[in-house]
């Protein structure tokens, strides 16, 4: 379907040096992407493929023009789009239905909207709620139906005005496994059958065995900036066999390389862009690095796992077993990396020294490890010189948010913030009170930290 010869009639869309800033509230702009350069062929069913919060939504919005680049250019058919691009239609992950219309007007919207006439309208639309499974339904309403069932009028709606690019945005994240199972084979069977006027397909996942499944190319992006880390091409025959050997080493491959593209991220700043001026304060506080949003549990539990395999296991092994999406598991080996328990190479989790050590005591000498490790790290290191520096050994909650949204989103914010209470909680080093919305250190806490002041400085 694809072929090598790049002809500029065969080139779909473009995008050339792509960059998205988002201003803050302060004098700092947070970079989502950078500088993305892609080419979509016709013919191709592209998968865009990175962690939560890299930037994949926006890339989406931004190549069907519901949203402008800061920097760099979009072409559809060697045009610059400017405005919402009429021949590229969107699936989202919540199926976005008006509750008020039916089935059949949720498919008709778009036509409407084109001022198609009314008896062709209902026709087009009677044959694609056909098609797409859904005949006898076409007056009931949304809450009416399943999950499943709303996602496909979802399809429906986006296929009735015959675009040429499809794009979908985690189309079956949200649906139980046989219906997104179902969907996604119903969906490729119209693809490669030919019975749509569609170009190419553009789907946002972070399912790695999903992307494997369905894609001809798999563009993975890092975070924090979102980068293009690689660009794989799938060149399996359909109906593919998620038990081929050939399938399962695509997947592993790609296991490899997104792992390995998360791992620089976690060890450089969040990336931040002074717009305007900035302080020697602010400067010093740029040190903070995001911390990664591992459960200790899952981390105790995933150690445990890994040193029973004798201290090194595949990490596609592990996500399975753990019943983890990548997603999910790369938040944890970022903990355990992070905590000097474990590195990760090659797509496997290989346990260090302290991570045996860690994985055999018991908790109380396993919270001695994590305290020794969170003293380390800039975040803890400037809540502990905080609270020890005040008379009454307590802060609001509050005061720590509005330094991390000098780094972070409100919303990363409370998240980081949350996340580092709960490690402390664990580690014993500070306390929360949830009802004045205050950290503080304890008495046994103050003579500690007074103790790690040296440490501290
Ligand atoms: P993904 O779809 O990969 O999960 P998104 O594209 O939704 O990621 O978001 C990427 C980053 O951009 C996130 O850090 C998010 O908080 C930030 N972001 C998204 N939209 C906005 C916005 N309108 N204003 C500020 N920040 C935003
Ligand atoms: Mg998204």
């Amino acid at each position: 379907m694809t072929s090598s010869r790049k002809s500029d009639d065969q080139i779909l869309a473009k995008l050339q040096g792509v960059t998205k800033m988002y201003s803050q509230p302060d004098h700092y702009d947070i970079l989502v992407l950078d500088d993305i350069n892609l080419t979509i062929l016709k013919g191709q069913f592209v998968a865009l493929l990175g962690p939560s919060g890299s930037g994949k939504s926006t890339l989406l919005r931004i190549i069907t023009g519901l949203s402008q680049p800061s920097f760099g250019t979009v072409l559809y058919r060697a045009r610059p789009v400017t405005r919402p691009n009429p021949h590229a239609a969107m699936v989202f992950q919540s199926f976005a239905l008006y509750p008020w219309l039916t089935v059949q007007q949720n498919v008709e919207l778009g036509l409407t909207a084109k001022g198609i006439d009314r008896t062709e309208r209902r026709q087009k639309a009677l044959r694609l709620i056909d098609l797409i499974g859904l005949n006898g339904y076409e007056e009931a309403f949304p809450k009416e139906l399943s999950g499943g069932m709303r996602q496909r009028v979802g399809f429906a709606r986006a296929l009735a005005v015959d675009p040429e690019l499809l794009c979908m945005d985690e189309p079956f994240s949200a649906l139980d496994f046989l219906t997104a199972e179902n969907l996604r084979s119903e969906l490729l069977d119209l693809w490669l059958d030919d019975k749509i006027p569609l170009q190419s397909i553009l789907m946002v996942t972070h399912g790695i065995e999903e992307a494997v499944y369905m894609a001809d190319r798999i563009i993975v992006l890092s975070k924090n900036p979102a980068r293009i880390v690689a660009d794989l091409v799938v060149n399996l025959p359909h109906p593919r066999n998620r038990k081929s050997g050939d399938f399962i080493y695509l997947v592993d491959h790609v296991y490899k390389t997104v792992t390995a593209s998360d791992r620089p991220q976690l060890n450089s700043p969040l990336k931040l862009v002074p717009s305007s001026f900035h302080d020697p304060e602010s400067e010093e506080r740029a040190q903070l690095k995001p911390i990664p949003y591992g459960h200790l549990s899952m981390l105790s539990g995933l150690l445990e796992l890994v040193s029973d395999r004798g201290g090194r296991d595949d990490l596609y092994r592990l996500g399975s077993e753990l019943l983890l999406e990548v997603d999910d598991l790369l938040p944890v080996t970022d903990t355990a990396e992070l905590f000097h328990l474990a590195t990760v190479a090659e797509g496997d989790l290989i346990l260090t020294e302290q991570g045996r050590q860690f994985a055999e005591v018991d908790v109380s000498l396993r919270k001695q490890i994590i305290r020794r490790e969170l003293l380390n790290i800039p975040l803890f290191r400037l809540i502990l010189r905080v609270l020890s520096a005040k008379s009454n050994h307590s802060m609001s909650k509050e005061f720590f948010t509005d330094i991390l949204e000098e780094h972070f989103s409100h919303d990363q914010a409370e998240r980081q913030l949350a996340l580092a209470i709960n490690w402390a909680r664990f580690a014993d080093l500070f306390h929360y009170d949830t009802d004045s919305e205050r950290l503080y250190l304890a008495d046994d806490q103050i003579a500690e930290a007074a103790d790690q002041d040296a440490v501290l400085d």
